[in-house]
This record gives C-alpha cells, sequence and structure tokens, in this order.
C-alpha cells in the first residue's frame, strides 16, 4: 500500500516534471517567434588587445574589443565586435565594465567559435539568449564588416533556425541550450503546474463536497449518512482537502 502511494506520487512528479520541461522548451521558441532580432546596438569598449589575447578555446591578437547588451522580457541580446586596431573607436575604454551572468558566459566560457578576424575587417558576433524566468535557449549570429545595423545578420548563423518556413521571414528559433537556465526554468514551471493542478484539483473536489454532492462522481449524497462511501461509486465521500488524502484513499480502495 505504501509502495503503491509511492509509486502514484512518483508518476504524478514525472508528469509534472515531463510538462515543466516541455513548457521550458517551448516558452524561449515562442519568444523568439515574438520578438524580431536586436539590430541596433550601442557599444562600450572593453579592451584593446595588443597581445596576443586567450579568449574561450580561442587566440585573438590585433584588435578592439567592444560589447553590448540589450534586454526585453525573456530575451537577452549580446553583441560583441571586434575591430583592427588602427581603427580605434572614440569613445572611453571601460576598465571594469559592469559584467553580467550572461556576458560571463558569452565572452568567457564557451562560444566564440572563430579564428581569429580577418585582418582589416571589423567583425560582430551576436548571440540572442531567449527564456522566462531564466535565458535557456540561445543561437548565434555573425556579421563581417560594418555597424550592427548594416550587417547582413542571417549570414553565418550558429545554432539559428530560419522560421522562414513558417512564412516569418526575420526570425529565427534557438537551438543552443544553456543548461543551467533549462533545468531552473524546468523547475519553476514543473512546481508552478503540480501547484496548480493540485489546487484545482482541490478546489473542485471541495465545491462539489460543499454543495452535498460526491466529490468523486458528483452523485448528490443529501440521502447518504455522513462518513458512509458514496452509494454510486463507493468511494469516500469524505476526504482530507489535500490530493495526499486523496491518493492514500484511492490506493486503500484499490487493495
Ligand atoms: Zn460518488
Amino acid at each position: 500500500m505504501t509502495l503503491r502511494r509511492a509509486f502514484r506520487f512518483a508518476v504524478l512528479g514525472a508528469v509534472f516534471l515531463i510538462l515543466g520541461f516541455a513548457t521550458a522548451i517551448i516558452t524561449p521558441l515562442a519568444l523568439a517567434l515574438v520578438y524580431p532580432p536586436v539590430k541596433s546596438f550601442r557599444f562600450q569598449a572593453i579592451a584593446y588587445i595588443d597581445e596576443p589575447f586567450q579568449l574561450g578555446t580561442e587566440t585573438f591578437t590585433g584588435n578592439t574589443w567592444e560589447f553590448d547588451e540589450q534586454r526585453r522580457v525573456g530575451m537577452t541580446s549580446l553583441a560583441v565586435m571586434t575591430m583592427p586596431q588602427t581603427e580605434r573607436p572614440n569613445f572611453p575604454l571601460i576598465a571594469s565594465p559592469d559584467l553580467s551572468p550572461e556576458i560571463d558566459w558569452f565572452m568567457f566560457r564557451s562560444w566564440l567559435p572563430h579564428r581569429v578576424p580577418e585582418t582589416g575587417s571589423n567583425k560582430w558576433i551576436r548571440a540572442n539568449l531567449y527564456g522566462w524566468p531564466f535565458r535557456s535557449l540561445w543561437y548565434g549570429t555573425i556579421a563581417n564588416t560594418g555597424f550592427p545595423q548594416t550587417p547582413p545578420w542571417t549570414r553565418h548563423g550558429y545554432g539559428a533556425i530560419s522560421a522562414a518556413r513558417i512564412g516569418i521571414s526575420d526570425r529565427f528559433l534557438p537551438s543552443r541550450v544553456l543548461w543551467h537556465g533549462l533545468i531552473a526554468n524546468t523547475v519553476v514551471f514543473s512546481v508552478a503546474i503540480g501547484v496548480l493542478t493540485i489546487g484545482l484539483h482541490n478546489y473542485l473536489r471541495w465545491a462539489l463536497r460543499r454543495k452535498g454532492l460526491c466529490p468523486h462522481c458528483g452523485y448528490d449524497l443529501s440521502a447518504t449518512q455522513g462518513g458512509k462511501p458514496c452509494p454510486e461509486c463507493g468511494r469516500p465521500s469524505r476526504q482530507s482537502e489535500t490530493i495526499v488524502g486523496t491518493v492514500a484513499a484511492d490506493s486503500r480502495r484499490d487493495v
């Protein structure tokens, strides 16, 4: 009996977890369809690099690095630009920029797949991170020249799935995973779905009991003595208010 109850809890938990995971996947995809990619960036200089410079797994030389970050609800767009040292920008270098966790991740951990940019050309690297409440899926795009408004961001996509097939030509679906965000969102949505489901379930049973009806089948219990099982479905007419009591009562009935 205890085993059966534990099994039912496990099944219930697994269902909530699967639903939470599905929601955590669907949310960033939906956000990517809703939001067009950010095209306009202001930027801050973070480094002028004279010596060969290790960034992630790549070595860069002879470039100036800028970055910018823009946020919307459920979306963070990051842009990093390299440019040749001969074209130092005329805005001040920020010695200790306020880097967010996303910037840290973007700059120093796992991405930046490109080799040293071609000499004499600017290169913009942009990452669009989607998800709510935490960013969980992303894609990257890269452009070789010019200012961020200008480049054809659609070229050199990293994990960017074009939505053109479903008729939205300027959107891309992210296919790269930010595991910490995906796991956190899965937990958040699983708990939310579980609380809502159990809450609704208990509310409906409470509402039926309050009307003098069987909480399981809706049979009118006004002629049934208190504490006796429902004459229609045979299940107990009185139960504790929680799903714990319901599961326990169901398992007793099944044995
Ligand atoms: Zn009943």
